[in-house]
């Protein structure tokens, strides 16, 4: 009796120790993985958490996937795919499917955009220097120089044939405006695929996904960068529970002459930088859509951007030319937490 007493008490004793664990361990906030490195030019951060506790393999994996889409996106990289169609010499060139996917994806947003968004700018980009990150070889073109680049330029010299793409009239193609974008989605939905669960971030440059909210049920806080201000200098927070939120800006690559700002963002029917707005934040469910977004409202100013956004249903902060800031409507939904 004795015996049976003292089984039934260390029975249930274990039982509430283990009722007891069981609930310290699913109220724990989750463990976040962290890494940063560089890749596409600029600075990369990854936080993770999953329950199925292998955060480092997957953000490690996350990581090799970010070199290999640079290896094909980068078109200054003398052995990436994208560098070899720009010297295809107009030969039809079977390239890689997410190149053709995001080479697809830019040409109709191209369209969308009234030819305000161009991926084929890339010979104005060159002549500028604002493919490099040296500040040194960012340059004001003569004005013939900009005339003669710009008639290498137009979507209309790019063709598809099936997996196959042909590139007319010496024109070069540059997806610095979208391949962040995409980059970050290709991410998200990895980590995704590992636990659809699982939450944390996603940032290549400022351009942001998220995987899930924060500890599961946080929203993440992000600031908006005050474009005449320093690094941590925010004008606005934006609270996310998920999708990406993207910037384009001219205070990152950009040169004064002669008073006046030109920077890495050009105009396709002129050659040179708009001067619309300081800045513009986007924020909607895809990250190739924030990105590309927020490049073509630089170009096209407020009423083109105003009119897109219903298009396409994405929230904005625009600071404008003279650093006051105009959100829309969707906008408001990430302003409270
Ligand atoms: P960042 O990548 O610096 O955050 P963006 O997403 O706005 O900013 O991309 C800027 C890049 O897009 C430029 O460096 C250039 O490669 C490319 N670009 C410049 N003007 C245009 C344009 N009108 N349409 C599409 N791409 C452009
Ligand atoms: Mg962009």
């Amino acid at each position: 009796m004795q015996r049976i007493r003292v089984v039934i008490l260390s029975s249930f004793t274990l039982a509430v120790v283990g009722i007891v664990l069981f609930t310290v361990i699913l109220k724990r906030p989750p463990q976040y993985y962290v890494r940063q490195g560089i890749a596409f030019g600029t600075n990369v951060k990854i936080a993770y958490a999953t329950k199925k506790e292998n955060s480092k393999i997957v953000v490690d994996a996350m990581f090799d996937e970010l070199g290999k889409l640079d290896r094909v996106f980068n078109p200054y990289r003398e052995s990436s795919e994208l560098y070899k169609l720009n010297h295809s010499n107009g030969k039809w060139m079977k390239i890689d499917p997410m190149l053709l996917s995001v080479l697809k994806y830019s040409i109709d947003f191209s369209k969308e955009t009234n030819g305000e968004f161009d991926p084929t700018l890339g010979k104005v980009v060159v002549l500028w220097g604002f493919n490099t990150d040296d500040p040194n070889k960012w340059r004001l073109p003569q004005p013939f120089e900009i005339s003669d680049a710009l008639k290498h330029t137009s979507y209309k010299y790019v063709e598809f044939k099936g997996n196959k793409v042909r590139l007319l009239n010496g024109v070069w193609i540059d997806l610095g405006a979208i391949a962040k974008g995409y980059a970050v989605d290709v991410l998200v939905k990895m980590a995704k695929a590992n636990d659809p669960d699982s939450n944390g971030y996603v940032d290549i440059g400022g351009d942001i996904g998220i995987i899930g909210a924060k500890y599961g049920n946080q929203p993440w806080k992000i600031g908006v960068r005050n474009p005449r201000g320093t690094l941590n200098d925010a004008i606005a927070y934006v609270y996310l529970y998920k999708g990406t939120i993207a910037t384009s800006g001219d205070y990152e690559r950009y040169i004064i002459s002669n008073g006046k700002r030109y920077y890495h963002i050009f105009d396709p029917k002129t050659g040179y930088s708009p001067n619309n707005f300081e800045s513009i934040t986007t924020i909607s469910t895809s990250g190739i859509l924030s990105d590309a977004f927020g490049t073509a409202a630089m170009v096209g100013g407020m009423e083109k951007t105003e009119e897109w956004s219903k298009t396409f249903g994405t929230a904005y902060l625009i600071v404008n030319e003279k650093g006051h800031i105009e959100t829309n409507s969707l906008w408001k939904n990430y302003e409270k937490p």
